[in-house]
């Protein structure tokens, strides 16, 4: 009941503040604000609901007010959370430094990379990439060998990553590097930040199948990133990136597979193969009775790391495999019950006429970002299984 002025004062605001189109399913082409000093918005109105939801702080609801959030308890964010799931509002932004980075530096920061680099998140005024892979670390993550030499009151980096999601559209870097090559493979690596626009860093996109390009090489040459940047301690940055996988695992395992293709509207209309296919019922049946029970076990950990548990390693590799698992089979499923008409490939079209193909080759990466599928069932036979 304490709370309830609260939610009346957040329903209020959300009924001036969002903009209707704000309150729509996000689509490929039409989803939320990514942020950053060159910001791209697909309207008006996604500016418009970044820059409300900046100014009140609740972009980052929990984080201090002094680093950009509205200080909200956990009570109350949970509260602006079911006000803004009721309207249907999508987020105001989506990407590794609200997700990942963030909660990172919130615990491993000093109070001045908090103060320098969280405000600019929780505004969306920066974007960040991630760069952990190498062209010989992937799944042997360890294995890096981008060099980080200390000169002075910098780190000297030379090497390349690969992978890195966007970062020919981000602005700053959170990145492993190997400051001691003499110390056992994890005690060398150290977390760095590094600006993206520091003469001496090439990014070249990597482009893909379709057209795309989501992913860069990105290769430091002679590169000078601030020693102030290194969070944490030199050598301590393999726990630090566990955290921050933890994060980005429970994340993907949330956020990538499709409502149960059961839900109303889910499928379409058009999805002919349905009705007259008792196999197909029963395997979206099986599909639905999944991502629910994925759905409640996300819920599950929520609610315990929001009552201050600490999250069990393990889990963040179980949703995420599941999460992926079951983003694949979903989109199989909307093949199948599309039948031809899925075959598909519209280029150029509207947003409206849905590229069913397509999604079902993307879903395919979430078995390998954040970790491949075969890497988290290791991770969960170690850690939950003890094998
Ligand atoms: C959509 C997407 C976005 C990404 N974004 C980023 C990003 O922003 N930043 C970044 O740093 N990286 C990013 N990555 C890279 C991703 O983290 C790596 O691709 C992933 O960790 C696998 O590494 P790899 O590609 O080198 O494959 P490899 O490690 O070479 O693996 C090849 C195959 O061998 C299997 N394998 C390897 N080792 C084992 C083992 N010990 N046991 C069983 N099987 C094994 C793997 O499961 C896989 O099937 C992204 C990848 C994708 C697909």
């Amino acid at each position: 009941m304490s709370h309830d002025p609260f939610r009346l004062q957040v329903r209020a605001w959300l009924e001036t503040y969002c903009p209707q189109p704000m309150r729509q399913p996000m689509t490929e082409e039409f989803g939320a604000a990514w942020g950053g000093r060159n910001p791209e918005f697909s309207c008006d109105s996604e500016r418009g609901w970044l820059l409300n939801m900046a100014q009140k702080g609740w972009i980052a609801p929990q984080w201090p007010v002094a680093f950009g959030g509205a200080g909200l308890s956990r009570e109350e964010a949970d509260i602006l959370q079911q006000e803004l799931d009721a309207i249907g509002a999508r987020p105001p932004l989506i990407g590794s430094g609200l997700w990942m980075l963030g909660p990172v530096l919130l615990e491993y920061g000093t109070e001045d990379q908090k103060r320098r680099h969280l405000p600019p998140i929780a505004r969306g005024e920066v974007r960040w990439a991630q760069g952990y892979s190498e062209p010989n670390a992937g799944s042997d993550l360890a294995s890096l060998k981008l060099r980080a030499d200390l000169v002075g009151d910098a780190y000297v980096l030379n090497g390349s990553k690969i992978w890195s999601s966007y970062a020919d559209k981000s602005d700053w870097m959170f990145l492993l590097a190997r400051t001691d090559f003499n110390a056992p493979q994890h005690q060398g690596i150290s977390f760095l930040l590094v600006d993206l626009t520091a003469p001496g860093i090439t990014r070249r996109p990597i482009k893909l199948i379709d057209g795309t390009h989501d992913f860069c090489e990105v290769f430091f040459d002679n590169v000078r990133a601030q020693a102030d940047d290194l969070v944490g301690l030199p050598g301590q940055g393999w726990t630090i990136a566990k955290k921050l996988m933890d994060y980005e695992r429970l994340m993907i395992g949330a956020a990538s597979f499709a409502p149960p293709p059961a839900q109303p509207g889910a499928l379409g209309r058009s999805a002919k193969g349905i009705d007259d296919n008792a196999m197909l019922r029963a395997q979206i049946a099986q599909y639905d009775i999944d991502a629910f029970t994925l759905d409640w076990t996300n819920q599950r950990i929520r609610a315990e790391m929001e009552a201050g548990l600490p999250l069990v390693p393990a889990m963040a590799s179980v949703t995420k495999l599941m999460g992926a698992v079951l983003e694949i089979e979903g989109k199989e499923l909307v093949l199948k019950a599309h039948g031809s008409d899925a075959l598909s490939w519209p280029v150029g079209s509207p947003a409206s006429d849905r590229a069913l193909a397509k999604d079902f080759l993307r879903a395919r990466s979430s078995a390998i970002a954040g970790g491949t599928n075969e890497i988290q069932l290791n991770i969960i036979a170690k850690h939950a299984l003890g094998m």
